[in-house]
């Protein structure tokens, strides 16, 4: 039979389970047996999809059962990632990010890991502002948060130091265009690795409440929520406030038209529910340093409010 290629529109949403048990089901009519390979082309979503696929092309039941860790049991068809955008980290992470009917949460597991990529400089070049930059800072995050927390350790920190290096020559540096592609494209490889072997923090928690609940995509997610949490990384978020000022990115002044307490409360709920972000971030005892108030204020500060 001849390849199935799908256009997949990620411009509205973040990938969701449904969309995955679409795809899977869509295969799986087009064909008897098993696909040679699923390749996904495209940004972090993109990648997560194709990941996503690829497991699911294997494993029983519904996608939404596999939000978590290592709840994937089967190796799933060979999978290949070829970005066209760089900072997410997904070509080498070993989550697959969806939003499902109750969470957002990643299958993460071994088997999500992409068996090949292809990282092409090329195929980031044309990529729009104010994505690049978002997507850009979205590895910046990941390696401020994977280095400060309690689950770094050596092998994080070599790749997430480097990374870090790279994004200051990339967004703070004077190269040129194509070297700076080429070196956030590294930089993207490396702050994957550095958070799949620790963690990220604070504002990766509340950036999926944040996506969950009003759906904002994820780079620009996270540069909305790092702007406000000087208290908890604050070189960091000094040198990004640096890195916009200099590529002239203004975010967002409001989260949305109206934001009921009831949203708030739901995006609370989200950021609450990732226990192993805000025990890396704030430490075993991070139940006393953090509660459903003090991001609900944080939240507020991000829609222009106190
Ligand atoms: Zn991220």
């Amino acid at each position: 039979p001849q390849d199935l290629r799908r256009f997949v529109n990620v411009q509205a949403e973040e990938p969701t389970t449904a969309q995955v048990d679409a795809l899977v089901a869509e295969v799986r009519a087009h064909a008897p047996g098993l696909p040679v390979s699923v390749v996904g082309i495209g940004g972090g979503s993109l990648m997560d999809l194709a990941k996503a696929v690829a497991l699911m092309l294997t494993n029983p039941g519904q996608a939404q059962q596999y939000q978590g860790l290592n709840l994937i049991k089967q190796p799933g068809v060979h999978h290949i990632g070829v970005p066209t955008l760089a900072g997410t980290g997904a070509e080498v992470s070993m989550t697959a990010v969806l939003t499902g009917p109750e969470k957002k949460l990643g299958l993460k597991s071994d088997p999500t890991v992409f068996d090949q990529i292809v990282l092409d400089p090329d195929l980031v070049r044309d990529a729009p502002e104010p994505q690049r930059f978002y997507t850009g800072m979205d590895c910046y995050i990941h390696c401020v948060e994977s280095l400060t927390g309690t689950k770094h350790n050596a092998f994080s920190d070599a790749y997430g130091t480097k990374a870090l290096e790279l994004c200051r020559n990339v967004f703070l540096g004077d190269i040129s265009r194509d070297e700076a592609d080429e070196q956030l494209m590294v930089a993207s490889y490396f702050g994957g690795l550095s958070l799949t072997y620790s963690e990220v923090g604070v504002c990766h928690a509340l950036s999926y409440g944040l996506s969950y609940v009003l759906h904002h995509r994820h780079g620009v997610a996270n540069c909305i929520v790092f702007n406000q949490l000087e208290a908890y990384y604050p070189e960091g978020v000094a040198e990004f406030r640096h890195m916009m000022q200099r590529h002239g990115v203004q975010l967002p002044g409001r989260l949305a038209e109206n934001v009921t307490d009831d949203q708030y409360r739901s995006m609370a709920d989200v950021a609450l529910n990732l226990p192993f972000m805000w025990e890396h971030a704030l430490g075993p005892d991070w139940r006393q340093r953090i509660d459903e108030a003090r991001i609900i204020q944080l939240y507020r500060r991000m829609n222009g409010e106190a």
